[in-house]
C-alpha cells in the first residue's frame, strides 16, 4: 500500500551508492574470464591446438582424444581462478538460457574424491530435458535431452554468490538428433548459408573463398525501476509488464530523456555491467539513454552470429544480475509502461568472409558493387517470400503490443534501401540504367557500368521493419526479451535459400552462352521483377502504408502473435526450412507447438493477474476512499453543509463497472473446448486481451480519482522518474 511507497522513496533517497572500484583498463580485463583460442594456444599441445582450431573453423564434432586434454587444460584453468562447477549451458525454445552445473568431483575407490574432468563430460551432457519444451518430441521419441559442447562458442567463467563456475555453451538435442534448443539450426543455417554463398562466389568467378558467416550486432534496450518499486507491483515482477498505471503527468513528450545526461546511479550500474563484459570477451561499445523516461541501450560491436547469439544471451543474464546488485529491476519486456515507448532489441546482420569481406558492403570497384548487388537481391527475394516467417520468428505475446503501436515498425514486413540503391535497383527491374549511371554508355550489360555506390548508410528510415544501412540489415522489430537466434535463424535460413535461387538463374544464364555480366544482370532483373513490391521508403507507420502494403503490394500484415504464428505451418515454411537442412519437419512443427503454448501461457498468467490485482487491491482502495469521503461528507451534511459528491459518485461507478468486467474476463479465462491450437490462440489475442484492456480503462480512471495515500501501487511516475 502507501506506506511501502512511501518507504521506498525514503529508501531510495536515502540509500548507500553502490562501489564498484576504481576503472580498469580494457587490456587487463579483456577476455580475463574466456577459455580463449590464445589461451588455449598456450596451454595445448601444439598438435591438439592445431586440431581444436580446425573443428572450430568447420564446426566438426571433437576429436575425443583431443576432448579429454582440452577437457584437462580447461579444467585447470577453471579451478585456478576459483571455480569448483562446471555447467552445461545451452538455450531452450524459450528465450531463457539454462544450465546444468555439476561438480568436478570424481570419487574414488579408498573413499578420496579428486577433482576430475574428462573430455566426455566436456563433450556431453545429459540434463534432466523433461523440464525444458520441447513440442512433443521427447514424448514421441521417449528420449532425453543431451547437450554437446559447441567449440566454435569458447568456454568461459561465471561469478555469483554460490562461486565461480566453468560455462560449456552446448546445444541441446534428443538423442534422436532432433533439436531441442536454439543453437542447433542457428548453426545449421549459417553452414547452409555458408554452402549456398560459395556456390554463388564460386558462378561470380572467386577461387580463393573462405567459409562464410554471418554476423549479428544486437541493440539492447531495456529499462530500470528501482527495487522498491517494482517489488510492490505484483505485475511487473510476475509478467514483466504493468497490467495497470495512469500515464504519468509527464510522459516522453518532452524528449529530453533521449542522448540526456545519464543519471549518476544508472551510470555505475552501466559501468559494472559493461566491466563483466570485458572479462567475458564481450565487446561493449556504446551505452546511451532511450527515448522513454528510464529507458536506456546498449550495444556491443557485431560478432560472428552463433558467439553475438551466445553473448546476447549472456548480455541479457548481466543486465538482470547487476541490476539486483545495484536496487533495480532490469526490464527486457517489449512493452512495460502503456503509452510509454517500448524497447526492440535492432539485429544487425550481415554475411562475409575473409577473402570477400562484408557481402553486404558495396565495394570500391563496380566488380565489388556487383557482387553486393547480388547478395542484397538475394536478401530482398528473402524477405518478399518469407516475410511471414520474420514476422512469425519475433512473435510473442509482450512484442505485440510494441509492433505496429506508432513507436515500433509495423507488423508488416518490408526493406528500406534508401533511396541512391531503391532508385538503382529500379532501373536494372526496368531495363533503363540511367545515363548518371554509365560511364561508358554501355547501357545493356550496365554491370560494368555500375555507379560508385555511396557507403554513406544514408538517409535513415526508424519506421522500417528492415532496414538496410549502408553495409548490413538492421532487423528493427525484434523485441528486446528475445533471443536473437530466432530471427538470425530465419535471415540466413532466408539467404540460403534464394542463394541457391539465384546460383540456379546464374546456372541457366551461363549455360546458355551468356557473358558472366549479362547472366548477373538477368539474374537481377528477374529478382526484382518478382520481388520489389517488398521495397518501401516511405512512412512505415502510416494508414496509407498497412493499405497499401496490403492491397497493393499483396504483404501481409500480421498483427498478432495468434496471426503470425501459423504460418510455420504452411507447406512453403516446411519446405525452406527442410531444403535446407535447417529444421526437420517434426522440429519445425514441436517450435510450433512450442511457441504457442508460450503465448496462451503468458495471456493467461495476465489475465489472472489482473483478476487477482483488480480484486485484492484496487476494490479495497476504491472502498476505502469512498468510506473516508462519504463520512466526512455525513458530518459535514449534519451541520447543514453540502459537499461536493461528484467524486464519489464518479468512483463508485467505474468500482462497480470495474467489479463487473472482472468477472466478465474470470469467467471467459474458464473456457477450455478449443478445436485447436490457432483457435487458442485467437481467443487470446482478441477476447481475452480486449477484456484486460477493458478492466485496465476502469482502474486507470479510478487511480485518476481516488486519494493517492490511499493508492496500493507504485505509480508511473515514481517508477520512471525516481532514481
Ligand atoms: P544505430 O543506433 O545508429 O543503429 P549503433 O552503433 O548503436 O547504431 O549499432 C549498430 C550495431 O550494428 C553495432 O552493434 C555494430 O557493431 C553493428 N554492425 C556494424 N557493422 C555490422 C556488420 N557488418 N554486421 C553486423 N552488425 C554490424
Ligand atoms: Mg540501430
Amino acid at each position: 500500500g502507501y506506506e511501502s511507497r512511501s518507504q521506498a522513496i525514503y529508501e531510495i533517497n536515502n540509500r548507500e551508492p553502490i562501489v564498484v572500484g576504481p576503472p580498469c583498463r580494457l587490456e587487463d580485463i579483456w577476455a580475463a574470464d574466456v577459455f580463449s583460442l590464445s589461451k588455449m594456444k598456450q596451454c595445448l599441445p601444439k598438435a591438439v591446438f592445431k586440431s581444436l582450431k580446425k573443428t572450430i573453423q568447420t564446426g566438426e564434432q571433437l576429436d575425443v582424444s583431443v576432448a579429454d586434454i582440452v577437457a584437462s587444460a580447461m579444467k585447470d584453468w577453471a579451478i585456478a581462478k576459483g571455480a569448483s562447477y562446471y555447467a552445461h549451458v545451452f538455450y531452450p525454445m524459450t528465450n531463457a538460457t539454462a544450465e546444468k552445473h555439476d561438480g568436478f568431483i570424481s570419487t574414488q575407490g579408498d573413499g578420496s574424491a579428486i577433482s576430475e574432468f574428462a573430455g566426455k563430460l566436456l563433450v556431453q551432457g545429459e540434463p534432466d530435458g523433461s523440464s525444458f519444451p520441447n513440442g512433443g518430441i521427447r514424448s514421441t521419441f521417449e528420449a532425453r535431452g543431451y547437450t554437446a559442447w559447441d567449440v566454435t562458442s569458447p568456454a568461459y567463467l561465471m561469478e555469483t554468490d554460490n562461486g565461480v563456475t566453468l560455462c560449456i555453451p552446448t546445444v541441446f538435442v534428443s538423442w534422436t538428433g532432433e533439436a531441442l534448443d536454439k543453437k542447433t539450426p542457428l548453426l545449421r543455417s549459417i553452414a547452409s548459408m555458408n554452402k549456398a554463398a560459395n556456390r554463388v562466389l564460386k558462378l561470380l568467378g572467386h577461387k580463393d573463398i573462405a567459409p562464410v558467416n554471418s554476423s549479428c550486432g544486437a541493440e539492447q534496450e531495456y529499462f530500470l525501476v528501482d527495487a522498491h518499486f517494482a517489488s510492490a507491483r505484483p505485475d511487473l515482477l510476475l509478467s514483466g509488464r504493468t497490467l495497470f498505471g495512469k500515464p504519468p503527468a509527464k510522459g516522453q513528450q518532452f524528449d529530453d530523456h533521449y542522448f540526456g545526461a545519464i543519471p549518476e546511479r544508472v551510470q555505475v550500474f552501466m559501468q559494472d555491467v559493461e566491466k563483466k563484459m570485458y572479462r567475458l570477451g564481450i565487446p561493449a561499445k556504446t551505452r546511451h539513454n532511450e527515448v522513454a523516461p528510464g529507458q536506456f541501450e546498449i550495444a556491443p560491436f557485431f560478432e560472428a552470429a552463433n558467439v553475438a547469439s551466445d553473448h546476447q544471451q549472456l548480455t541479457m543474464t548481466l543486465l538482470r544480475q547487476t541490476a539486483k546488485k545495484h536496487g533495480f529491476v532490469c526490464l527486457l519486456h517489449e512493452k512495460p509502461f502503456a503509452g510509454i515507448n517500448g524497447s526492440g532489441k535492432h539485429v544487425n546482420w550481415s554475411v562475409g568472409n575473409a577473402t570477400q569481406g562484408n557481402l553486404l558492403d558495396p565495394g570500391d570497384s563496380p566488380h565489388e558493387n556487383v557482387q553486393f548487388l547480388v547478395f542484397c537481391a538475394a536478401v530482398i527475394r528473402g524477405v518478399h517470400k518469407y516475410g511471414p516467417l520474420m514476422r512469425a520468428v519475433i512473435a510473442n505475446a509482450s512484442n505485440d503490443h510494441r509492433l505496429g503501436a506508432n513507436e515500433a515498425p509495423p507488423a508488416i514486413m518490408s526493406v528500406y534501401l534508401g533511396s541512391q540503391l531503391e532508385e538503382l535497383f529500379n532501373q536494372i527491374a526496368n531495363g533503363n540504367m540511367s545515363n548518371d549511371y554509365s560511364h561508358s554508355g554501355k547501357l545493356e550489360f550496365g554491370v560494368d557500368t555500375l555507379p560508385p555506390l555511396s557507403k554513406d548508410a544514408g538517409d535513415r528510415n526508424r519506421t522500417s521493419p528492415f532496414a538496410f544501412t549502408g553495409n548490413r540489415f538492421e532487423f528493427r522489430a525484434v523485441g528486446s526479451s528475445q533471443s536473437v537466434s530466432g530471427p538470425l535463424i530465419a535471415l540466413n535460413t532466408m539467404l540460403a535459400d534464394s542463394l541457391n535461387a539465384v546460383g540456379d538463374l546464374l546456372e541457366v544464364e551461363l549455360g546458355k552462352g551468356a557473358d558472366l555480366n549479362a547472366a548477373i544482370l538477368t539474374c537481377l532483373k528477374e529478382i526484382m521483377n518478382k520481388h520489389s513490391a517488398v521495397i518501401f521508403g516511405g512512412d512505415g507507420y502510416s494508414d496509407k502504408w498497412h493499405k497499401m502494403a496490403v492491397e497493393e503490394r499483396g504483404l501481409a500484415n500480421l498483427p498478432t502473435t495468434a496471426d503470425a504464428l501459423p504460418c510455420l505451418k504452411e507447406k512453403y515454411i516446411e519446405e525452406l526450412f527442410e531444403r535446407t537442412g535447417v529444421l526437420s519437419p517434426v522440429e519445425l512443427e514441436s517450435r510450433y507447438e512450442v511457441y504457442a503454448e508460450q503465448y496462451i501461457l503468458s495471456i493467461e498468467v495476465e489475465a489472472k493477474l489482473v483478476i487477482d490485482i483488480a480484486k485484492t487491491s484496487i476494490y479495497p482502495a476504491a472502498m476505502r476512499h469512498l468510506t473516508d469521503m462519504s463520512q466526512t461528507i455525513a458530518v459535514v451534511g449534519d451541520m447543514g453543509i453540502e459537499l461536493d459528491k461528484s467524486n464519489i459518485k464518479t468512483v463508485a461507478e467505474l468500482t462497480n463497472s470495474l467489479m463487473s468486467k472482472v468477472a466478465k474476463l474470470a469467467s471467459a479465462i474458464e473456457k477450455k473446448d478449443f478445436a485447436n491450437t490457432e483457435e487458442h490462440m485467437k481467443y487470446c489475442a482478441g477476447t481475452i486481451r480486449s477484456l484486460m484492456d477493458d478492466v485496465r480503462v476502469d482502474v486507470d480512471a479510478i487511480e485518476a480519482e481516488v486519494a493517492d495515500d490511499l493508492w496500493p501501487l507504485p505509480t508511473y511516475q515514481e517508477m520512471l522518474f525516481i532514481k
